[in-house]
């Protein structure tokens, strides 16, 4: 604190990212990036980007990317925003449409960061508990709301809601932005993004950090109706005009372009993931079943931040989550075939000594 902060200031709570220490041969699961590098050709295009024209500024309106993006997802060029990171899309879209009257809802479990955002610019939230399952159940919040913001697959626990689940939040709510954070959809759920034409409500927000292995870049997009778009790019020239550098725009394209890699690095995460539930059961663990490229698990008897203290002796990081419902589970990443076989064994070992449940 200091005598110079504003009030604003003083009120944060800022969000608190998961930990990227630099210990050697770290087994790093806590933070959902890929295990996989990007694919050559993106590699390629960053190189080329090394060059004299660094010197200029980027496309303030990424053009190119966004009508990449758009025939990939099948609507039009002023039905993509571009930012750096979804975390910044997000940031622009609470600004741009959630601050209302009636509360912004928000599930008690998920992504911590829609908390921090509400605080930044004075939005007034409300929580909806999961069901005793983890779930989100749509009909709960079927109240007045200046808006919703659902993770789908929900964050931490990775569990997707069905297409009819999110039409049913849409029709319930015709006259609140009803925003879908898809960050993993690409790891079994299903999107929203062809929705967009029926519903001027919808505002699909989706990432390069996790399914395209390029969360060092930091790129995220929405795809919504036009008028929603617009709003977020007022507030994009309100704030920063050249948002996604020369480089990230380049290698986002060739990103898009390389579907052949995408699809096999993402297919070795889903079977790695199943490999890993099969596992994580024999030794005893309760999961949430995960559309995502993270399981969440707890082994009865044994704590999670206990379990997640165990492990970072043994140079390997996973995620817990204290102070909420899921105290007693360990986010994991699911890493390379590699990194998942010693995660198995040394959890093997540890839970060894705990008493087995049931
Ligand atoms: C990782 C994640 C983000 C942030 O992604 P960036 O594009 O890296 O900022 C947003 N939402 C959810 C649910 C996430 O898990």
């Amino acid at each position: 604190m200091s005598r110079f902060w504003s009030k604003v200031v003083e009120g944060l709570d800022p969000y608190v990212p998961g930990e990227q220490p630099t210990i050697p041969d770290l087994i790093k699961l806590n933070t959902n990036e890929s295990p996989y590098g990007p694919s050559p050709s993106v590699l390629e295009a960053v190189r080329a980007q090394a060059s004299d024209t660094l010197r200029l500024y980027p496309d303030p309106e990424s053009i190119a990317l966004r009508d990449a993006l758009a025939t990939y997802h099948g609507v039009r060029r002023a039905n993509v925003f571009v930012g750096n990171g979804s975390d910044e899309v997000l940031g622009h879209i609470f600004a741009a449409l959630l601050k209302h009257d009636a509360p912004l809802l928000l599930s008690d479990i998920t992504y911590g960061f829609y908390p921090v955002y509400c605080r930044l610019f004075g939005i007034c939230y409300e929580t909806v508990p999961v069901d005793e399952r983890l779930c989100i159940r749509v009909s709960d919040y079927r109240r007045n709301a200046g808006g919703l913001v659902i993770a789908n697959p929900n964050a931490q626990t990775g569990i997707a809601l069905k297409q009819t689940d999110i039409v049913r939040l849409l029709d319930d709510h015709p006259d609140s932005p009803v925003v879908i954070d898809e960050a993993y959809v690409d790891f079994g759920g299903e999107t929203a993004a062809k929705l967009i034409g029926n519903y001027p409500n919808l505002v699909v927000v989706r990432t390069f950090s996790k399914s395209r292995a390029l969360a060092g870049l930091r790129l995220g997009y929405a795809l919504a109706d036009a008028a929603l778009i617009e709003a977020l790019i007022r507030v994009k020239n309100s704030f920063n005009s050249y948002p996604i550098g020369r480089v990230t725009q380049a290698a986002a394209l060739a990103c898009i372009a390389d579907d052949g890699y995408f699809w096999e690095t993402r297919d070795r995460i889903v079977d790695q993931r199943e490999k890993l539930a099969k596992s994580l059961t024999q030794l005893g663990f309760d999961l949430i079943p995960s559309s995502a490229n993270f399981v969440l698990a707890r082994r009865p008897g044994y704590p999670g931040p206990q379990l997640a203290t165990e492990l970072r002796k043994r140079a390997i990081l996973v995620r817990t989550f204290p102070e909420t419902r899921i105290s007693d589970y360990v986010r994991i990443t699911i890493g390379t075939d590699h990194e998942m076989n010693q995660l198995v064994a040394t959890l093997s070992e540890l839970v060894s000594d705990a008493p087995r449940p049931g």
